[in-house]
């Protein structure tokens, strides 16, 4: 061990359980490349504004849990703790939205920071794959992201998620129900600080999670019952599309989000495999963000999906991922045959098999053993003698047979025999 471990609150990625991550990485952008979104990459860190100002000075992400620094040259920057806020100033940085059709759709995926107290599920270093569909209002699109999540995790094998859908109105409509619910949480036997934001920001008090909170707030208004038309029918539309496209999902009049940007449809997938980090992934319309940084007008819908707690969820559910990669051929060099063999194998990885060797001159036995720890199906043995008489001996690992295979003839040969 080294003197040092992975700061607090992370991990690392390391195999086999690695391959995890990349297969539910994949398995959740795929869906979003067959739909037209195209990949965006934004730095790790952005202006600390941008999140105070996107993301909301009083939510917890910004007020706690962001981690901030001052460059050496003055800026004051922050990891990201998100991606919506990025790739929105990207998206507007570069113009795309006057570039083309709208709506611009994106994906991402990369690593969050965020100062949580750390726990299972929960850690201050973790994975997302996010989809943004910028500058369009339209249920079709909102109806479109819920699917391809819902695609995504099926695709993995993973069963037993659920989705919450709820919408939060417009500004049409929300700050009478804002002022309704106000009044009803003044009159609650809340502590302070709960107290103080429900005078801040009264719709996150919905989402206290606990139960003496959430007992009071039984009879609390609910914002269904306060939307305007235009986001009744916006709702109900979206609804329709996702039942027609077969995807079952939970109407839940509390579901809020975290972040200040929400506006209508928002949603929330969740699993019960994770005990109190229970949801795997959440997203919802942004109508009012773009000109919240400095842009134009630019109504839009987005998620992000969590990539650990996608892989915790499965490995609760006990899904096995088709990602068995192991090594095909694995070479054993004696004696002075190394560099041919070293050959061979580079031959054998440009002829597109996977193909590795034993390094750092063992004797046949310890060799062997190297074989039989990849996995490989086959083992390339050669000495001084094979290649005097110019073959390698090719070795079945599972039926022990053994077969000289002349040197020029060896690609063709294990081709043949993995077929
Ligand atoms: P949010 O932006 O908070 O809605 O996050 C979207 C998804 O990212 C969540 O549903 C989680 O799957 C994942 N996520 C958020 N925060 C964390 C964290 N601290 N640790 C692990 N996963 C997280």
């Amino acid at each position: 061990m080294s003197t040092f471990k992975a700061p607090k609150g992370t991990y690392d990625l390391i195999p086999p359980r690695s391959a995890k991550f990349l297969a539910v990485r994949e398995a959740i952008a795929a869906p979003l490349r067959n739909s037209g979104y195209g990949y965006v990459e934004t730095p790790g860190f952005e202006n600390v504004e941008l999140f105070s100002r996107g993301v909301g000075e009083s939510t917890d992400i910004v007020s706690k849990e962001m981690y901030t620094l001052t460059t050496r040259g003055g800026d004051k920057l922050a990891l990201r703790p998100e991606g919506t806020a990025s790739v929105l100033r990207a998206a507007l940085e570069a113009n795309l939205h006057k570039q083309g059709n709208l709506p611009v759709k994106l994906y991402y995926s990369g690593s969050y920071y965020r100062y949580e107290r750390a726990q299972a599920g929960r850690y201050r270093h973790f994975s997302q794959v996010g989809a943004e569909a910028i500058g369009a209002e339209d249920p079709a699109l909102d109806a479109e992201l819920i699917i391809l999540a819902d695609q995504a995790y099926r695709s993995l094998g993973l069963k037993n998620f659920r989705i919450l859908l709820n919408s939060l109105g417009d500004k049409e409509c929300r700050p009478a129900y804002r002022e309704t619910l106000q009044a009803f949480l003044r009159g609650l036997d809340l502590d302070e600080e709960t107290l103080r934001r429900a005078e801040i920001n009264p719709l996150r008090v919905l989402d206290d999670k606990r139960p003496e909170v959430q007992k009071q707030l039984a009879d609390a208004p609910l914002l269904r019952d306060y939307l305007c038309d235009a986001c009744k029918a916006y709702h109900e539309e979206v609804r329709a599309l996702v039942t027609a496209a077969g995807v079952v999902f939970e109407d839940d009049p509390k579901l809020v989000r975290g972040l200040d940007y929400y506006t209508r449809t928002t949603f929330e997938f969740v699993h019960g495999g994770l005990g109190s980090q229970s949801a795997v992934g959440g997203g919802g319309r942004y109508d009012g963000l773009s000109e919240m940084i400095g842009g134009p007008a630019l109504p839009s819908v987005g998620w992000a999906l969590g990539v650990d707690r996608t892989v915790l969820a499965l490995e609760a559910e006990g899904v096995e991922l088709d990602i068995a990669r192991t090594t095909d051929v694995f070479a054993v060099a004696l004696g002075d045959a190394k560099p041919t063999v070293f050959g061979l194998v580079t031959e054998l990885r440009r002829a597109g098999v996977s193909a590795d060797m034993s390094y750092g001159g063992k004797g046949l036995k310890g060799a062997m053993k190297d074989a039989n720890r990849s996995g490989a199906r086959l083992a390339v043995v050669a000495g001084d003698r094979d290649l005097a008489e110019g073959v390698v001996q090719l070795k079945d690992m599972e039926s022990g047979e053994q077969t000289a295979v002349p040197l020029d003839a060896l690609v063709e040969s294990v081709r043949t025999k993995l077929a």
